[in-house]
């Protein structure tokens, strides 16, 4: 796995990303084995959904949950998304992977719903390659209607970069998750390229500002400023503002003096199994 992971490392920083198709991608995966990794951790059920709570200011009102895999590999132990997940992107096994995720996810409302929790949205994240395939719409509005869940209750982060490769292609999937009642968040926010007049053009619904700049918002004036002007921007383009990576009570408070108002981060909870998620959604949130 480690072998993997470093020679794609080697590949993506030779700067060669042209020569790179999907093609060769999928005859490397498949080369070293990976591909075949991936078939079988599936079908061994090797994988499994965390939930990490977003919550509105305080730690006890959870707005929503962020699903977050794990792969736990029979010998090599825990494997992180880090890892995996990059590797995966670049061929088409990142649809599987992203599609069991979704199915996780649905699978786990029905029955979060049918213990008659509290329920929240569950939001995934996708790789762009899925966003833009053909087959992700339908694949949703079949899962939600087999596990007769409502739309709201799914939604979906994705990265910046994949907003620029095919914009056109971007907006018309969006107003169809729209459709379905499905929320969309720009993840790692400020990490990317995004350009102002995109966000203008795509029905996007959520900003998250990166760790990389929470981490030390209370402590670097520069992150300080990143920050606050995230947290404008979402203003004045009427998207909502999530900090992630949120690990103290000083970057909680400082993001809260900015305007903040939802958080997701070690500060608040770990990212957990839905066992212990089901002990949360049993009690209500302080504020409706
Ligand atoms: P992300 O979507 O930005 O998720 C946030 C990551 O930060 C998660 O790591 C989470 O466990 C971690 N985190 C949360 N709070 C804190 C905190 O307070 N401090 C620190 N230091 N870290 C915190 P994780 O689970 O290892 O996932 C890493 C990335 O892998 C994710 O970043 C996401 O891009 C990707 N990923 C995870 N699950 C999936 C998945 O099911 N599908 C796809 N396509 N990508 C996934
Ligand atoms: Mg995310
Ligand atoms: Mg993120
Ligand atoms: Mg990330």
């Amino acid at each position: 796995q480690a072998d993997i992971a470093m020679y794609w490392a080697k590949e993506k920083g030779r700067d060669n990303a042209q020569f790179f198709t999907s093609e060769m991608a999928n005859i490397v995966t498949k080369k070293f084995g990976f591909e075949k990794e991936i078939n079988d951790a599936l079908a061994l059920a090797q994988f499994s959904l965390v939930y990490q709570p977003k919550v509105l200011m305080e730690k006890a009102n959870i707005l929503g949950l962020e699903a977050l895999i794990r792969w736990n590999h029979p010998t090599k132990g825990r494997i992180s998304p880090a890892d995996f997940i990059s590797i995966a992107e670049e061929s088409n096994l990142i649809i599987k992977i992203d599609e069991w995720v979704i199915d996780q996810a649905l699978q786990q409302q029905k029955a979060w719903r049918d213990q008659g929790l509290r329920m929240v949205p569950i939001a995934v994240n996708l790789s762009g390659r899925h966003l833009v395939s053909d087959s992700l719409v339908s694949y949703i509005s079949q899962k939600l209607e087999v596990y007769n869940v409502e739309g709201y209750l799914l939604e979906i982060e994705i990265t910046e970069g994949v907003l620029l490769q095919d914009i056109q292609r971007c907006i018309e999937v969006m107003a169809e998750l729209k459709a379905l009642d499905i929320k969309i968040s720009v993840d790692d926010f400020g990490t990317g390229y995004s350009s102002l007049s995109y966000l203008k053009r795509l029905p996007l619904d959520v900003l998250k500002i990166d760790q990389s700049f929470v981490e030390e918002c209370d402590s670097h004036i520069e992150d300080t400023k990143i920050c606050e002007t995230i947290i404008h921007l979402a203003r004045s383009l009427e998207l909502r503002i999530v900090a992630e990576g949120v690990e103290t009570a000083p970057q909680a408070d400082m993001l809260k003096s900015l305007g903040c108002e939802v958080f997701q981060g070690y500060y608040f909870h770990k990212p957990m199994e839905g066992a212990d998620i089901a002990k949360l959604l049993t009690v209500s949130p302080v504020i409706a």
